[in-house]
């Protein structure tokens, strides 16, 4: 179908007439769901020839699906990415993403602020022989002074959740290009609507589609974007040495052809429709929770006994990024400290709107006490490095109505004051 898009239209234009949502085989406005295991040939030369590579066309779910690709070059076009993969969760996506540049005895450096499950991902990889060096503030000179012979890749949070903590892109990954590492991002709580990390230096974005992206809070879902733009030192990157020829794609083709198909970590056929008509209204739903977010922090901040960690307060030591690198917004997530866990529960359990829920990114108001649940595996030290407390309540904002979000938190604060 002819493809009438403007290269510079604006984001929500761009989400809704992408060309990927375009060209469906019976002229269908949606991607038709083909939640099917295998596809059927004429005979099998044809098959043969999709196999080898030699024919566009798809065999088995767990190789290619057509709703699944729909998914990945909407998400592809909106990240500025030269490929995308879909993956079952955004911990499949974490996963395949970096075994997919490390081997036994490679070093990966991470923040140690990050989500509790990239953490305990970690912690797995060193069963593997993958060791991970944390660094505490992710600055490009801390950074940059743990980088070894053995570093392969530096894996950051653009906003980290729940910490609250913004990826200096630009600083960092010049640092790890001049060592001739790439840098990934996992951008799940910016999404391309806040920022696009390829362009302001990132090689390779990661998302858990299950929070922004799906929005509805109705799939779990992961993807990995290709910039397509580091140059990989194939005697360095050996995890990739077999990809050699293709160049700056080799990670993408490793990933397609070999780790991803073998790891077996595909996105259901349902679950990309799901999450492809959620992301229609990303720009929607991101300008409403950063607008609700905003106002609850600042409704919040002051309540004595209330302290409110949330970027868009000028007070918050990682404002200034709000306007360098997140386009005016401070995200959808906010934290809180109550004094004690006790008050935390019991402002937790009295709100009227919010969900208890273990999710983020939901249209939903949600809440939790993470020390309790998301880092209940994790030390002290790994859960204030994650800005996580005994007395910390976290917020994953929605798009309720404001004024009813700031009179259900402020009446279950002032009901359990101290
Ligand atoms: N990355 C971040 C920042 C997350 O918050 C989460 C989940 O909360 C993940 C990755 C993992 O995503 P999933 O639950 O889809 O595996």
């Amino acid at each position: 179908m002819e493809d009438k898009i403007s290269d510079d239209c604006r984001f929500n234009t761009r989400l809704i007439h992408s060309k990927a949502s375009k060209g469906y085989g019976q002229r269908e406005i949606l991607p038709p769901i083909a939640q099917v295991t295998a596809f059927q040939y004429e005979n099998m030369e044809e098959l043969e020839k999709v196999f080898a590579h030699k024919s566009m066309g798809y065999a088995y779910t767990r190789i290619g699906n057509p709703t699944l690709s729909a998914f990945e070059q909407k998400i592809n076009e909106m990240e500025g990415g030269a490929g995308a993969i879909c993956c079952s969760s955004g911990m499949a996506a974490i996963s395949a993403a970096l075994l997919a540049v490390c081997n036994s005895g490679d070093e990966i450096i991470a923040g140690s602020g990050l989500y509790g499950g990239s953490i305990d991902l970690f912690h797995d990889f060193e069963k593997l022989g993958i060791h991970t060096v944390f660094s505490k503030s992710m600055t490009a000179e801390e950074v940059s002074s743990l980088i070894t012979d053995k570093t392969k890749v530096v894996f950051g949070e653009l906003i980290s959740n729940p910490a609250q903590k913004v990826l200096d892109i630009p600083a960092v990954s010049k640092v790890a290009h001049e060592a001739g590492i790439p840098l990934f991002v996992d951008s799940t709580t910016a999404t391309p609507f806040i920022a696009r990390p390829l362009e302001l230096g990132a090689d390779v974005v990661i998302h858990s589609t299950s929070k922004y992206i799906n929005g509805g809070g109705n799939s779990i879902g992961g993807i990995i974007v290709d910039g397509g733009k580091f140059s990989w030192n194939f005697e360095k990157h050996k995890a990739l040495a077999e990809f050699k020829k293709y160049g700056k794609m080799a990670f993408s083709v490793r990933l397609r052809t070999d780790l991803w198909e073998n790891l077996g970590c595909c996105m259901a056929p349902f679950n990309a429709y799901l999450s492809f008509i959620g992301l229609d209204t990303l720009g929607l739903r991101m300008e409403r929770i950063c607008q609700n977010a905003d106002a609850l922090a600042k409704a919040l901040d002051g309540i004595p006994g209330i302290n409110v960690n949330y970027l868009s307060l000028p007070s918050h030591p990682y404002h200034h990024y709000v306007k360098e690198e997140l386009n005016g917004y401070g995200g959808g997530i906010l934290n809180f400290r109550a004094g004690s866990k006790e008050r935390a529960y019991k402002i937790i359990n009295s709100l009227k709107y919010a969900l208890i829920a273990s999710n983020i990114g939901d249209i939903r108001t949600l809440v939790i006490h993470p020390a309790s649940t998301l880092y209940i595996r994790s030390s002290k030290e790994e859960m204030e490095a994650a800005g996580v407390y005994e007395d910390t309540v976290r917020v994953s904002v929605g798009i309720e109505n404001e004024e009813d979000l700031i009179e259900d938190f402020v009446n279950a604060i002032q009901s359990t004051a101290l």
